[in-house]
């Protein structure tokens, strides 16, 4: 099963992003959470990869178990430390896996400036790698307040049309918090002339911690309301928890009455907090 044929524009589809366990732990706690996951029919699974390309391995055995358990497989795969006979091996090795749906990431490059060889200096080099190499369905990353590389909103997407000009099938956003930040992101789309589906990327924040952590790797604004929500109920963990939830199912909610059809959980490896969601939205999506 191809993702890109999910997104036809009939009917709303709601899918979950996994991350394999760090290195040298098992994979059974993993294989678990997709049991869970599984069983909520979401439509597809995207399991992430390692940062700096590490632990590639986790990411094609947990993708093949997504597969497993009866779900589409989406295998998120990174350049920015790969050399192309790599790429190639872990096209191969997709391929003998029977995965077919791949979200095509330059990767962050380290935190403490060292410089990392690279074949691939852009996404866009990689889905480009990719779409010659073999039959894969290739999704991009998008950032609907601009990547924080790129320079301005408008520049990063001069650089998203690349993409769609290497084959890119479908993109999925960067977590945001305010979805009029989506709206005008897709109009701007739209006047470049991009068409192909966007997956809105929805992160249910859970407790404070996490929150920080989000500031720092996505940069992404945060609105009064969500400030106030964490202000109020941040230091008690079962009050946030729901909080959390709620705050993301009215994101959905409004994005699905507003026509805007794809949503991409970021579950954080938390089938309770997948099912809340999933059972929330059962007549909904
Ligand atoms: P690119 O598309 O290459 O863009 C990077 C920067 O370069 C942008 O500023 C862009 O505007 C600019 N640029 C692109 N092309 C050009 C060009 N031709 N000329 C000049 N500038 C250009 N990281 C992981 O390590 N593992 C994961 O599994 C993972 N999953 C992710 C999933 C999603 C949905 C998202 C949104 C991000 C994910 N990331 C992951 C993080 C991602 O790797 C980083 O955000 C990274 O900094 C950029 O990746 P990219 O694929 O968007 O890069």
């Amino acid at each position: 099963m191809y993702i890109v044929d999910l997104l036809d524009g009939k009917k709303s589809r709601l899918s979950f992003e996994i991350f394999p366990p760090k290195r040298g732990m098992p994979l059974e706690g993993s294989k678990e959470i997709i049991k869970e996951m599984a069983a909520l029919n979401p439509d597809f699974i995207s399991v992430t990869y390692g940062a700096l390309g590490n632990d590639s391995d986790n990411n094609v055995l947990l993708a093949k178990e997504v597969s497993n358990n009866g779900v589409p497989a989406l295998a998120h795969m990174t350049c920015i430390n790969a050399t192309k006979d790599k790429i190639a091996r872990e096209l191969e090795i997709l391929k003998k896996n029977g995965i077919k749906n791949i979200l095509a990431l330059r990767g962050d490059k380290p935190k403490d400036g060292s410089e990392v060889k690279s074949d691939f200096m852009y996404a866009s080099d990689l889905i480009e790698f990719i779409k010659k190499q073999g039959d894969f369905c290739v999704g991009g990353a998008c950032y609907p307040e601009g990547h924080p590389q790129a320079g301005g909103v408008e520049k990063d997407i001069d650089n998203l049309k690349k993409k769609v000009d290497a084959g890119c099938d479908f993109f999925i956003t960067q977590m945001f918090f305010d979805n009029n930040i989506l709206y005008n992101f897709m109009y701007r789309l739209l006047r470049a002339k991009i068409q192909i589906p966007v997956l809105a990327g929805i992160m249910p924040v859970t407790n404070v911690r996490q929150m920080k952590g989000i500031i720092e790797i996505s940069g992404t604004m945060l609105p009064a309301k969500f400030k106030a929500m964490v202000e109020k109920f941040g230091s008690n963990q079962d009050a946030m928890n729901q909080a959390g939830i709620v705050y993301a199912l009215g994101q959905i909610v409004d994005l699905i009455a507003n026509g805007f059809n794809y949503v991409h959980l970021y579950t954080l490896n938390k089938p309770s907090i997948a099912k809340a969601i999933t059972e929330s939205l059962s007549c909904i999506i």
